[in-house]
Parts: structure tokens; sequence; C-alpha cells
């Protein structure tokens, strides 16, 4: 048809899957196991519908200032969008607007190459060593931006705030992109560049760490000027992003630390028990900072496991994709469920040995 002519044509990403079984053990798209703080819950069941009536505030200010005074930044350095892929997605079209190409690993979260290319960014990867560390002199050439997860997913490898750095140094003329989805488990924010670095922006979530992911909350903090900008793309789309209730229950979720802490606490003590029981099962995997662990076995192919894992209901992610297709990223879930997921992995091995 002629019209197809003329339509912005696009490859979407391919979100993990949902399923809703009873006894299923969900371990695919990296959400926390426990509920959010209990002050969410408290909230929620306290709520006045009568104030959906009105628009919410555009410029999220509650959830602003607790995340400001949490980070210790001014609230002019907080953007808050709905979930962190909102605030990406936004962060692309703000800040990557140059003819050359913007860089990011090759393997790597699957949506970069996506916004990319709806917003029509050339860009380039940059191959992962074979431990899938970041070679930070592959950022060196020129380039229209940079955008990298710390940790890395879905390899749940962290680099050191010294490699972090050293890419921010080298590209002082674009906007450095940290996504630190995972950077609550165990690895170290970027957060104390910011003093140092105008070119820095920071985008973290509550979809993990916070237990939230279906009220979809994002942020990210950077200069007052990077964010000025940010802001000035995101009111020329849509003031109202952030729903009245994501902007109360999130300052919940912000207010308790304590809860905060022992949640991340314990999926990384879990985290590194499963490491150990992985191993003996005959599985390597780099080491892992983040809230998962990326997986392959000595003999068994991954497809193989995932889907005999799939027909036990046990679901974790797999992709059939270059450099990566005998690899499963398992999610750390409760205590209860990786014993399960051990348990069946121990028999699997021994009969497919
Ligand atoms: C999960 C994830 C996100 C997006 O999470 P939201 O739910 O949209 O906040 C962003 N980056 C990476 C690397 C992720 O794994």
């Amino acid at each position: 048809m002629k019209w197809e002519e003329n339509i912005r044509r696009v490859v979407p990403y391919v979100a993990g899957e949902q399923p809703n079984k009873p006894n299923m053990i969900k371990l695919n798209t990296n959400e926390c196991p426990y509920p959010p703080a209990p002050g969410v819950a408290k909230l929620a069941s306290e709520m006045d519908s009568n104030a959906l009536r009105l628009y919410p505030d555009p410029n999220t200010t509650p959830l602003v200032k607790a995340l400001a005074e949490y980070y210790h930044v001014r609230q002019e350095q907080v953007f808050v969008g709905v979930g962190s892929d909102d605030v990406l997605s936004m962060a692309f079209l703000t800040f990557f607007n140059s003819d050359k190409p913007i860089l990011f690993p090759d393997v790597t979260y699957s949506f970069y190459d996506v916004w990319a290319d709806l917003y029509r960014i050339p860009y380039k990867t940059c191959a992962l060593d074979e431990n899938w560390h970041i070679r930070p002199e592959d950022y060196g050439q020129p380039n229209g931006g940079v955008i990298f997860p710390n940790p890395n997913a879905p390899t749940g490898v962290f680099e050191s705030l010294k490699t972090v750095e050293e890419i921010v140094r080298e590209n002082r003329d674009v906007v450095v992109i940290v996504d630190e989805a995972y950077v609550d488990f165990g690895g170290e924010s970027a957060l104390s560049l910011l003093d140092k670095y105008d070119n820095l922006l920071i985008v973290q979530t509550f979809s993990k760490s916070r237990s939230m992911a279906g009220l979809r909350i994002g942020f990210c903090i950077g200069n007052e000027k990077l964010l000025g900008y940010l802001n000035d793309v995101k009111f020329s789309i849509n003031s109202y992003t952030m729903n009245l209730p994501a902007q109360l229950l999130g300052v919940e979720a912000v207010r308790d630390d304590s809860y905060f802490k022992s949640v991340t606490a314990k999926i990384a003590a879990t985290r590194e028990r499963v490491k150990g029981e992985l191993k003996e099962l005959g599985f390597s995997f780099p080491d892992s900072k983040a809230n998962f662990i990326f997986a392959s076995h000595g003999t068994i192919p991954a497809e193989q496991i995932f889907l005999a894992l799939r027909e036990a209901d046990i679901y974790v992610r797999y992709w059939n994709k270059p450099r990566i297709s005998n690899c499963l990223r398992i999610t750390v879930g409760t205590d209860g469920q990786m014993d399960k997921l051990i348990g069946f992995l121990s028999e699997y091995v021994v009969k497919h040995h």
C-alpha cells in the first residue's frame, strides 16, 4: 500500500514473557521476589480516589524532593519518568543528536539499539572483552554519545568507578549515560563523579531493587543544565507522564531505607550462595553484582535447559543471539525459589550428562 512508504517502521523491543501460573517460579525479568516497603501498602490502602479527578503534579515534586534528599543532590538535578525505560528513551531523544554514532557494548540491554533506530540515531557497538568487560579504550573513538549499564545486563559484570570515570573523562564533549538499573545489589554508583563531570547522566529504577516494577518509576540524576534540556523535551511530549499513585507511593519506597537495604542485602546473599551451587553443577558465569546470574553449562546447551525449565514452570531468560546463545540469565529469587531451581537442575544435569 502506498501509505506504507511514509510510515516510521521499527522493530520493537521484546520484553521477557509475563506468564501467570499459580505455582510458577518466575526468574526471567529481574523483578524483586519480595514485596515493596510496608509503607507502600499502607498508603495504597488509604488513598483517596477523589484526588484522581485532578491532573497530577507535572514536576512530580514530592518524589523529586525525596530522591534529591536521599541522594544528596539538588532537586534540579533529579528527573523522574515512567520507568527508567521512559527516562532512557527521553534521554536518547534529547542528548543523542549528532551525525556521529553513539557507542555502547555489543552485549548489553537490547533496548538501546531499538531507541537508536526509532530516533534515527547512528550507533556503533564496541565488543566486550573475553571476560565480558568493557574495554575503555574503545570509547575513545569519535562519537555522538555513550551509554552502558553498570552492572551490565545481561552479564551482571560491574565496571570499577575508575573505568567509568575514564570513559566520562575521555568524552567530555558528549553526554555519557550510565544505566544503573542494578547498582543497588552490590555495585558502586557513579553519583560521586557528578561534581566533576557535567556530561554524566545516571539512570536508576524502582523496578528491581525497590520491588515496584508494576508501578513504573525510573529516574535520572545529572547536571542541572543537562536536566533542563531533558525537561524541555519531556514537556514537549507529555506534561503528565507520572500518574498520581506512582508519585505518592514512590515517596514511601524512598523513605524506608532500612527495608530497602535489607531486601537488597538478602538478594545479594542468595546470589552468592547460588553461585556456589551452580558451579558445583558444572555451570560457569561472569561474577555478577546484579540480581541475576548469566550462566552457561559445560556440556548441556542453554536452549535445551531453558526449554526443560519452562516445561517445569521455571522461567529464566534465553536469547538466541551472537555470543550469548549458550547463556541463561537467571534472576535471583527467594531462597525457596532458588532451592527449587537448583533441585531441578541437579536432577537434570545428572540425567543429561
Ligand atoms: C530493567 C532495566 C531497565 C528498565 O527498567 P524500568 O522497569 O523501565 O525502570 C533499564 N535498563 C536496564 C539495563 C534494565 O535491565
